[in-house]
């Protein structure tokens, strides 16, 4: 199913919020994106979310620190970081993942204002979905997570009493995807690379969540692909996961065998028009709620 009505949905709500917020008060939300990897998948996305935000009026900016040696990063980060949580005209920070080793997830969010977390991963706002003190439309979560839900409820895919198959465990995804599924009184499992018997289990969950991007093609038995005969019939497949084909840099490889799922599942979202559009229009709206709590909060 594709994303395309729930993106627009919340595009024409973050819009009309922005137009309000201009007229009324004089704010435009700004969300800035920080590089720090020179990926040319992360640079994609970046175009991607400067179009979108284009689109809804709010104002972006990409500071790209990609260019600077490993050991002045950590330095260069905090300053870059800090001056945006200082600045009162920027309302979101969006550090751009992967970062390729040159520094540590936890040091970068450690130093994020929770309040200005475009994608909720500080610790201040995923202890807040830990502890449930969150709610889905007012509150700075995980987006990928978040777009996932929205999109399961958008097309009535049945959660509550369902068994959940996330294969992933990482902070990005899995593990707020495995809190908001259990928050909804579903049974969610994060299915990693020490996971016992993966293909059987996966085959009796209802809905799978397939987030690896290690495809076997690069992988070859270290690698995971979802193929028809892992899903039992009539279940719901969210498809997360890619990367670059080396062999080709414009063709991207999938953690799901859409052909081989075609009549099998229930409910699938395509590659490409799924779960991606959703995660970008989830930080539009992040960029829009953390601009309302600044302004309830007399922040701005
Ligand atoms: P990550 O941190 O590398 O996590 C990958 C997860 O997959 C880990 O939990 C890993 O297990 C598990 N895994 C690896 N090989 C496996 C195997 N053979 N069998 C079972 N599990 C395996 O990556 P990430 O940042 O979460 O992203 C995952 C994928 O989703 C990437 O392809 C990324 O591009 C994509 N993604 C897409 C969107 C979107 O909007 N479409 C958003 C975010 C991420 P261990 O923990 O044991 O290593």
């Amino acid at each position: 199913m594709l994303a395309e009505p729930v993106v627009n949905k919340i595009k024409g709500h973050v819009s009309s919020m922005v137009k309000q917020l201009k007229s009324k008060y004089g704010i435009t939300p700004k969300l800035v994106a920080v590089m720090i990897s020179n990926d040319p998948a992360s640079r994609k996305y970046v175009e991607l979310k400067t179009a979108d935000c284009a689109e809804v009026g709010i104002i972006s900016e990409v500071i790209n620190l990609s260019g600077y040696a490993k050991e002045e990063m950590p330095q260069k980060v905090a300053k870059t970081i800090r001056e945006l949580n200082d600045d009162p005209t920027v309302n979101a920070i969006l550090p751009q993942m992967p970062f390729d080793d040159v520094i540590s997830p936890e040091t970068v969010f450690s130093q994020l204002s929770p309040e200005k977390d475009a994608d909720g991963l500080t610790s201040y706002n995923l202890g807040r979905l830990s502890r449930k003190e969150y709610t889905l439309d007012d509150s700075l979560i995980p987006c990928t997570p978040k777009g996932i839900i929205l999109l399961a409820k958008h097309y009535g895919v049945p959660i509550e009493g369902s068994e959940v198959a996330i294969i992933n465990r990482s902070p990005l995804v899995g593990t707020p995807l495995w809190k908001l599924f259990l928050d909804l009184h579903a049974t969610p499992t994060c299915y990693h690379t020490k996971s016992p018997r993966l293909r059987e289990r996966v085959k009796e969950a209802d809905i799978i969540v397939a987030a690896v991007g290690r495809h076997p093609k690069i992988y070859g038995d270290k690698g995971f692909q979802l193929t028809g005969d892992m899903v039992k019939k009539g279940s719901a497949v969210f498809s997360v996961g890619q990367q670059q084909d080396p062999e080709n840099p414009k063709k991207m490889l999938f953690d799901v065998d859409e052909e081989s799922l075609e009549g099998k599942c229930a409910f699938l979202t395509p590659n490409k028009g799924g779960v991606g559009p959703m995660t970008r229009a989830c930080l539009l709206e992040n960029t829009l709620i953390a601009t309302l709590h600044q302004k309830k909060m007399g922040a701005i």
